[in-house]
């Protein structure tokens, strides 16, 4: 990259970015050749229908009587395929999940059709979060939230990998996978779709899931990974309302530097796809978006990616958002502003309309190349014109134990300990338990949403071979010592929130005859709108549960199992142990057997700000004035940050001592790179894993600074009386923020370094402001 370098000062450096960029992915001139060539003979209509995507109902027949009952029909296949030249479909039949060899024989089918009707093989797109969503018998991670808890990258890369591998023995090549717009709204009912709240550990996480689902050849993507999608892009983790979908206010200089920053990676990293977020940041609907669609991505990141609509978003311009007088008006703003593929999902109409608007000169053929160019190169990416049908019985390892136990490592490490009153865990063996709570015998609840069914829902009659916590509990101190009674039930036909009318005096008498109980409580599973709440507090008959089980006097362990954090100030102070186990997939029930037992010991950190109060809802990197002390004189601005428990905070049954903090150098400028190592004790007497945090604060700058802002993290395991030195590599540039005129800046004065109540103070000696968006 070449700078130009105007130097206005001693102690100022402005630089500006030339237009000669390097690439994301890097040119592969076989793969551009065969593009060429593809699209120069194709027809406008074959190039429209490779930008259609239609979801599988559209071509296939359900018999209700049967589960699983879907079979492809080539009637609507010729009609879709066929007359429209349809490229590519998504997600699984209403019918629900299929097996790996029903997925073969019905994408086999629609491989057979597009090869005969197109010669182009169609784009088979699923929603494979968390693991195998849409496959049965797969395996399940925790959600992301859990894998951000875990603050281990390289168990996010694992899940990646084996999810893809489940996913090719499905003959799927493509997800929609990662999420991360940032878990920055506790009310937001997707918040658990992502890895948490922080820039830094979404962007990480980003970078690792790429690794992971696609390998390490972003141009030929081989036959046990699969391309990513990167989504929802930009602003959909903050409605203003807390309701999905609803518009999101985010100040310019936010928007770059912290949401756009997750998607900046991952694209660097090599992801190959990306899609929309539904909603509008700032008043404008992102899919209309000419400047963070194309500008941003396409020309600044010089990315020569494939960017998807979400669901009927089109439609969305016109219907929900109204910046469309009607659906012709909504594609010609959509494709304008960069859109490659529609999401239609389930309307042709798109193709005959688009092709209206190129006739009339309202697209430009030029940008109906470059998608359908974008497109053809992720298919050649993924080696489709090669092979596009693989033999599900290839797949030996989909579902395997040796898939679970890695499924089982990440649910241990997601777990965080927030509350461990006296020791009272791990609990001994031999003791008499009685686990009460909705949450206590449900796999749905460990798996919560994209798990089988879009909402999660009926997933316990699909799941077979994994244990609810009651049921891993009882297996693990013994069934005669294990009762159950729920005293609080969820209605499993009713929305999400639905409970039956409770039970609660059986419950308390069942807590009679017990040494400890262990209560499980939060949310039934949701996603998306769906999922939306207009109370963050835990339900009322659940907290109600746990006021009477600790009228017993019995000690309480509490065990969180929710999407978002709902709050429970009032009952925390009646719980000896709090266990917030997030949604830890298939394997939860096992893992949190062996943490409460002691067999293995906890090292999730929160990945969010636990809140306290339903008015005062925080992330960790708040700026410093959100939180202002009394003053003198008349007036009390007293204006307190409240939380229940901190962004980074988790228990372990060990200790850890942090000593040592050092940086190579006292004074900076932004072209050094800082060398900064601490020490890490274990001072107890187990062995534990240890998620080390870096922070920095800027304390004063031309924008009101954060509190403190997470730099690197790097998770170690220590023997009980062993001391690591961990050591991290921080780019200065690293330190700069956005300013109010949308540039880059690194500002000279003091910024602080912490590491796990370690701090030490440097200083920059020289402003620096670029408006590369490279960093
Ligand atoms: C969701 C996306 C998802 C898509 C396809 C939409 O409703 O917002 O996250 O990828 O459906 O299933």
């Amino acid at each position: 990259m070449k700078y130009l370098l105007l130097l206005l000062s001693l102690s100022v450096v402005i630089v500006s970015c030339s237009d000669e960029k390097s690439r994301a992915i890097p040119l592969d001139t076989a793969i551009e050749q065969q593009v060429e060539e593809l699209l120069a003979n194709m027809t406008l209509d074959e190039k429209i229908g490779q930008m259609t995507q239609l979801v599988i109902d559209v071509v296939g027949q359900t018999d209700v009587d049967k589960p699983q009952g879907f079979r492809v029909d080539t009637v609507k296949l010729q009609e879709i395929i066929g007359k429209y030249k349809v490229g590519s479909l998504l997600n699984a039949p209403s019918a629900g999940a299929l097996t790996p060899e029903q997925w073969q024989e019905v994408i086999g089918t629609i491989q057979q059709f597009s090869l005969r009707e197109i010669g182009i093989p169609c784009l088979y797109g699923l929603d494979q979060n968390h693991g195998s969503t849409y496959s049965l018998g797969g395996t399940f991670f925790p959600q992301n939230i859990g894998m951000g808890a875990s603050f281990n990258a390289e168990l996010v890369r694992q899940a990646a990998e084996i999810t893809a591998y489940e996913a090719r023995a499905s003959n799927v090549p493509w997800t929609f996978s990662p999420t991360i717009d940032l878990g920055r709204d506790q009310r937001w009912p997707r918040l658990w779709e992502n890895f948490g709240e922080d820039v830094y550990v979404n962007a990480a996480m980003a970078v690792a899931a790429v690794r992971g689902f696609q390998g390490d050849d972003a141009n030929h993507v081989d036959s046990t990974h699969i391309a990513v999608t990167l989504k929802h892009f930009l602003g959909y983790g903050i409605p203003f309302t807390g309701k999905d979908r609803t518009p999101a206010y985010i100040s310019p200089s936010d928007l770059r530097e912290k949401y756009f920053e997750p998607y900046r990676a991952a694209i660097q990293a090599g992801a190959l796809s990306l899609m929309v977020n539904s909603g509008s940041v700032n008043g404008v609907p992102v899919h209309s978006n000419r400047e963070l669609l194309t500008t941003w991505l396409k020309e600044d990141l010089n990315w020569d990616g494939m960017i998807i609509t979400d669901w009927a978003d089109i439609d969305n311009l016109y219907n929900r958002e109204r910046v469309a007088v009607d659906k012709k008006d909504a594609i010609r703003i959509a494709i304008n502003a960069g859109i490659d593929m529609t999401m239609d999902p389930y309307n042709v109409n798109f193709c005959t309309l688009l092709r209206e608007l190129v006739d009339e000169g309202l697209v430009a053929q030029s940008r109906i190349d470059d998608a359908v160019r974008r497109i053809l190169r992720l298919k050649l990416r993924l080696g489709l014109m090669d092979k596009n049908l693989y033999e599900a019985t290839d797949y030996q390892l989909f579902g395997s134990q040796q898939f679970d136990s890695v499924a089982l490592r990440a649910a241990r490490e997601s777990m965080v300990l927030l509350k461990n009153t006296n020791n009272i865990l791990p609990l001994r063996q031999g003791l008499k338990i009685l686990v009460s709570g909705p949450n206590a015998n449900s796999m749905r609840c460990l798996n919560g949403g994209w798990t089988y069914t879009w909402q999660g829902n009926n997933v316990d009659d699909l799941l077979a071979g994994h244990n609810t916590i009651y049921e891993a509990l009882a297996a693990r101190f013994g069934s005669r010592n294990v009762t159950m009674c729920q005293g609080v039930t969820y209605n499993e036909s009713g929305q999400y929130y639905d409970e039956f009318e409770p039970e609660i005096d059986k419950a308390v008498e069942a807590a009679r005859s017990v040494d400890v109980i262990v209560v499980c409580i939060g949310e039934n599973s949701y996603t998306e709108t769906p999922g939306n709440l207009s109370d963050l507090t835990l339900s009322a008959n659940q907290r109600e549960l746990v006021k009477a089980l600790a009228r017993t006097g019995k000690p309480i362990v509490m065990i969180l199992n929710q999407g978002r954090p709902r709050i429970v100030a009032d009952i925390e102070p009646l719980a000896s142990a709090v266990i917030n186990m997030l949604l830890p997939g298939n394997m939860g029930g096992d893992a949190l057997a062996e943490l409460l037992s002691g067999d293995a010991n906890f090292s999730g950190k929160l990945p969010y700000t636990y809140p306290r109060e339903v008015n005062s809802l925080h992330t960790y990197d708040y700026r410093m004035s959100e939180e202002v002390g009394t003053m003198t004189g008349a007036y009390n601005y007293d204006a307190r940050i409240s939380q229940q428990w901190p962004f980074g905070y988790g228990l372990s049954y060990t200790t850890f001592a942090y000593s040592n903090l050092r940086i190579d150098k006292s004074s900076f400028t932004a072209d050094d790179i800082l060398q900064v190592s601490v020490d890490v004790s274990n001072t107890g007497n187990r062995a534990g894993q240890e998620a080390v945090l870096l922070y920095s604060s800027d304390l004063i700058a031309t924008l009101t600074p954060e509190n403190r802002r997470l730099r690197r993290f790097e998770k170690i395991e220590l023997q009980p009386g062993r001391t690591q030195t961990v050591s991290f590599e921080l780019p200065a540039e690293e330190l700069a923020y956005v300013g109010s005129d949308g540039r880059w800046r690194l500002d000279e004065g003091e910024f602080r370094i912490t590491a796990g109540g370690q701090a030490a103070t440097i200083t920059c000696t020289k402003t620096k402001i670029w408006d590369t968006p490279n960093r």
